[in-house]
């Protein structure tokens, strides 16, 4: 079931020059959790401000739960929509202790905030810590005092902007599956803000992509990987290699060999092979194969990178297990078992 849909959704800044969000469409499925990701100042923060209600697009229309909260000059104001916000740096009042930053946004005809707050406190796994004030607490604990926060009033969707950003790398790993499982325990449908393409696809059930205010791709994490809709979504997602071919008969001649591939002879002149390091193999030597001189082998535990040159300098990087060795070779080969072919003009 769909909770929320964007209708083209444009939003201009006072004085700005270009808009912040540009015709921007999309759903979000009930229990979803969508990762919205982009460069800094893809139009992320401004997207999430105009569902909570803290700005008004200039055109389009936002529906939350089947009721139209925005369209033309109607605007459900922010605290009648049932959405909840956790902000980057949290906004935990440091004066309140964490139950009563919990008990803040509750309503107060609620017959016992105390225990609503307690009991979403002990969901995020905090019980031990109602009386402490934020200061007492670590940037993971404060986080999930203000996810407890915004969770607590039962909010229709949760919104998150960079929920992850202010973690080091060592916490990042632990954080992100904690925050998803309290997510999908409690059925809430949610969608984060981050520039982390690690965050998105290990978080999020579908991803959101924007570039200049534009979406430029929404699906799953799988796709948005292996089927890039552009080159931007393609080189976001990590890097890829581009070769230039030209296509004969039954396959493509490459200044690093040939590739047989039948399919080569339903293109013209010259195309552009592109490729990324996950997609190529390092092999001994038979058969039909690429290869290139090593320029370098960089090691990173998990996997080795290998970059190979052709004869006039052009490099390519091919991942490989880590306990491939390349003692004493000048050379290595390769094969690629998935490239996309692009025309060259
Ligand atoms: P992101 O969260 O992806 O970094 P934002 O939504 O914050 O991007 O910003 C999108 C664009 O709008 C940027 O060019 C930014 O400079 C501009 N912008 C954001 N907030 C304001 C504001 N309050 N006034 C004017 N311009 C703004
Ligand atoms: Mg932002």
């Amino acid at each position: 079931m769909r909770i929320l849909s964007l209708n083209q959704i444009s939003k201009k800044y006072n004085q700005a020059k270009e808009f912040a969000v540009n015709d921007v469409s999309f759903d979000v499925e009930e229990g979803e959790i969508l990762a919205l990701i982009g460069e800094s100042g893809s139009g992320k923060t401004t997207v999430l401000r105009l569902i909570a209600g803290l700005e008004h697009p200039d055109a389009g229309s936002i529906s939350l739960s089947g009721q139209v909260i925005v369209e033309g000059k109607k605007s459900v104001p922010a605290h009648e929509r049932q959405v909840g916000m956790v902000f980057q740096d949290y906004a935990l009042f440091p004066h309140l202790t964490i139950l009563e930053n919990v008990k803040f946004g509750l309503k107060k005809n609620l017959s016992d905030p105390i225990k609503v707050a307690e009991d979403t406190l002990k969901l995020v796994g905090l019980r031990e810590d109602y009386h402490k004030y934020p200061h007492q607490l670590s940037g993971g604990q404060q986080q999930r005092v203000a996810l407890a926060r915004a969770i607590a009033p039962n909010p229709k969707i949760l919104l998150m902007d960079e929920p992850f950003s202010n973690l080091d790398a060592m916490l990042k790993d632990q954080v992100r599956e904690e925050i998803r499982q309290i997510i999908k325990k409690t059925g809430i449908t949610a969608i984060f803000v981050t520039h982390d393409t690690k965050d998105a696809l290990s978080t999020a059930d579908r991803i959101a992509i924007l570039h200049k205010g534009y979406l430029q791709q929404i699906d799953i994490p799988k796709n948005l990987y292996e089927f890039p809709v552009n080159p931007y979504v393609a080189n976001f997602f990590g890097k890829r290699n581009e070769i230039m071919a030209v296509p004969r008969e039954d396959g493509f001649h490459t200044t690093f060999g040939f590739i047989t591939d039948p399919e080569a002879k339903k293109y013209k002149e010259k195309v552009r092979l592109m490729f990324r390091p996950e997609h190529g193999e390092v092999v001994r030597r038979d058969g039909q194969q690429l290869s290139g001189k090593i320029v370098k082998i960089s090691y990173f535990g998990s996997h080795q990178m290998v970059k190979l040159a052709d004869e006039e300098g052009k490099r390519v990087t091919i991942r490989t297990n880590p306990g491939r060795s390349f003692d004493g070779m000048e050379r290595a080969f390769f094969y690629l078992w998935k490239y996309d072919v692009e025309e060259a003009f």
